[in-house]
């Protein structure tokens, strides 16, 4: 993989941007029912770049189902001291709802949608999955990602299939340092330690099972100094 290295990690933060109720049939639902949503904000050279975007408003089917609570993402923003119009790119580590739910905050404007393509044709291919008015951003902005690919220096998307076919990550690189931001790849990190994809987390078919795993490997063979994960505390691998 060829990367262009920075002088130093740029600033990586955790948004709490959401919090949502499991139903009592989710499949994680077993493993706590009130779950928390995080997104990433990536302080980057060439502007603010983000990692998903929690879960999005209007849609009643997902605020009777999953009972929401939301912190609005430009506000949000605002204090952090990053204008809406400094954010660059918004990689979606796979488009569920409650991944890319504020991405229309940013659509009309300069940012460029980051996610899988094989992400991109279940949305248009499945009315169920997700809502597409908060998955797919309009067409001059939205780049499709065929496995992994640098989208700037230091930052390079990497692709890890399993809780999703599209499931993708972000590894940070600075000088020898790294950090990545796995998002869903796992449901807890208790999984990165032990190697074993929670069925909470993946669909109990063989061919997912393995790339979940698969998945997780990879992860853990970048030697990061920490993985920031989408519903739990992040994981800062033993020595
Ligand atoms: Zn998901």
């Amino acid at each position: 993989m060829s990367s262009v290295p920075l002088d130093q990690l740029p600033r990586t933060r955790r948004l709490d941007l959401s919090r949502i109720e499991l139903p009592a049939d989710h499949p994680a639902a077993d493993l706590g029912r009130s779950v928390a949503v995080h997104g990433f904000l990536i302080e980057h050279p060439d502007g603010a770049i983000l990692v998903d975007t929690g879960v999005g408003y209007g849609n009643t089917f997902i605020d009777e189902l999953f009972r929401p609570s939301r912190i609005e993402l430009a506000g949000l923003l605002a204090q952090l001291g990053i204008d809406v119009d400094a954010v660059v790119a918004v990689v979606n580590s796979h488009l569920h709802f409650d991944h890319c739910g504020q991405n229309p905050a940013l659509f009309g404007r300069a940012t460029t949608f980051y996610a899988q393509a094989a992400e991109i044709d279940t949305v248009e291919g499945d009315r169920f999955y997700t809502d597409a008015s908060w998955a797919l951003a309009p067409h001059d902005q939205r780049r499709a990602i065929h496995g992994d690919e640098q989208i700037a220096d230091g930052i390079t998307i990497l692709a890890t299939p399993g809780h999703t076919a599209g499931h993708q990550s972000v590894l940070i690189e600075a000088a020898d340092r790294r950090i990545v931001i796995g998002a869903q790849v796992v449901w807890r990190s208790e999984e990165l330690e032990t190697e074993v994809a929670s069925r909470a987390n993946v669909d109990p078919v063989p061919e997912l099972q393995a790339a979940a795993v698969e998945s997780i490997r990879r992860l853990k063979s970048l030697d990061p100094e920490v993985v920031h994960l989408s519903h739990c505390p992040a994981y800062v691998p033993s020595q």
